[in-house]
């Protein structure tokens, strides 16, 4: 299929052209001529997958071919978890609306209340946002959305866990047009919650899931590698930035402190490198964002501010020098490389506090991780076997570099009995922890 078979108004085509696209991918293919004709549509997809687009496309020819329901209210929003999406989404419809009468506003958190005002009482068709900040709009009767033709929810799963449900089901509540179309995207539809919003939201919806966060992702390639303590994560990183072939990087830490210390540690070892953190006011944020997209930067080290939607084509690599908490977030993760068929490198950094997010990951992977180790930085964590974790952990990859192939340690096995021991070393390289281990038989 080429798009010129979706039957789009040629304004859109060019613009697809103009982007340099041949073909839809996977997802437009299903989603387009759904949404065309009329349907509601709930889509699980893998990041990178091309869902703005199929999204975007039809919206606007919905937008470009029919008559609006209401005079001045909006007449599309898309909600998106994070202002960085929002933003990214905002910058692909301003291609598409140019050439057009559409108009479109942003309206997100951290930015100015009363210019947003006046933005929306010029009454845009067309909104993007952040839940939490149009739904103060929408409180402060500064915008209406009685004639909604179009709910797009970018990211759901992330906006629930989020928290954003009340805002979703508020703004489901005014947007109550019944030829309201509504559109939704999610990682996973593994979530109770996000059953719920589907339940609430869609009317007999067309579903689409192709290539689920569950499944590996062929254009990245993940390695495990074991840490014992903070310092030796940082010796292993420092290896790393020494031999992989690095264009960008992402560094994603659990804290702020660490994000500001590895960028410091990246700087000295000759990248540049910036810290994004919940610290930075927002247009601290937006700049730095800005310039690593630009490519001012090399690396980018943050808590997990930029690891939804941001189209970020150079990064080559991704490193998890702590694991998150989520299992999807990993997905997330280390979808920010590997980006448009690019190939990508997630490297993942694994100590003792890491070990039960691991085990979430191999359960939502659906399948044991392999670990590389890097030799002279052999750890001696090996992981914590438990009586319900067969593991088979193999080495068959290793970090660029002066590397051995060889098993792990004391490769965690299928286990009798169990007995305390204690690892040397906390996480944060300071006391040591005292962790169960159970024997390996
Ligand atoms: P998304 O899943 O929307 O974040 O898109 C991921 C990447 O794929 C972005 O860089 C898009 O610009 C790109 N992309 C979207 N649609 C296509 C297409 N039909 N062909 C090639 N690249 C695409």
């Amino acid at each position: 299929m080429v798009f010129q078979d979706l039957r789009l108004d040629p304004r859109l085509l060019r613009s697809v052209q103009h982007l340099g696209f041949a073909k839809p991918t996977d997802i437009q293919q299903e989603a387009i001529p759904a949404v065309l004709v009329g349907r509601d549509l709930i889509v699980s997809s893998k990041t990178g997958s091309g869902k703005t687009l199929a999204y975007l496309l039809p919206m606007m020819q919905r937008l470009l071919k029919s008559r609006a329901l209401s005079k001045q209210d909006a007449r599309a929003l898309i909600l998106a978890p994070t202002r960085e999406l929002a933003k990214q989404v905002y910058a692909q419809l301003r291609l598409f609306i140019a050439n057009t009468p559409v108009t479109a506003a942003l309206i997100v958190g951290g930015e100015n209340f009363n210019d947003q005002e006046k933005l929306l009482k010029r009454q845009p068709n067309v909104i993007v946002a952040t839940p939490g900040r149009f739904i103060d709009h929408l409180e402060h009767k500064s915008v209406f959305i009685e004639g909604l033709e179009l709910l797009i929810l970018d990211e759901a799963d992330r906006m629930l866990d989020l928290g954003f449900m009340p805002q979703l089901n508020a703004i489901n509540k005014a947007a109550s047009h019944r030829l309201r179309q509504t559109l939704m995207f999610s990682a996973t539809l593994d979530h109770a919650e996000v059953d719920e919003l589907t339940l609430s939201l869609l009317k007999n919806p067309f579903r689409v899931a192709l290539g689920s966060g569950h499944e590996q992702h062929s254009d990245i390639r993940q390695q495990f590698i074991f840490a014992d303590h903070l310092t030796h994560k940082e010796a292993l990183l420092q290896h790393i930035l020494q031999h992989e072939p690095i264009k960008q990087l992402i560094i994603f830490t659990a804290t702020r402190d660490d994000a500001e210390r590895l960028a410091a540690l990246c700087n000295q070892q000759g990248y540049s490198a910036m810290g994004l953190s919940a610290r930075l006011t927002q247009g601290q944020r937006n700049t730095v964002m800005q310039q690593f997209s630009g490519g001012k930067y090399q690396v980018l080290v943050t808590t997990d501010l930029a690891s939804r939607g941001l189209d970020l084509l150079q990064v080559s690599h991704v490193i998890n020098f702590d694991l998150p908490k989520h299992a999807e977030e990993y997905v997330h993760r280390i979808g920010r490389t590997g980006r448009a068929g690019a190939k990508g490198e997630a490297i993942s950094l694994v100590g003792p506090k890491d070990w039960p997010a691991l085990q979430k990951i191999e359960a939502f992977l659906r399948q044991a991780v392999e670990f590389t180790v890097i030799a002279g930085l052999e750890a001696r964590f090996n992981g914590i076997s438990t009586p319900t974790t067969k593991r088979n952990a193999k080495v068959t990859s290793a970090a660029a570099g002066k590397t051995v192939k060889k098993a792990p340690n004391a490769k965690p096995k299928a286990v009798k009995t169990a007995k305390k021991t204690f690892f040397e070393g906390g996480d944060d390289g300071t006391a040591p922890v005292r962790r169960k281990k159970i024997d390996a038989v």
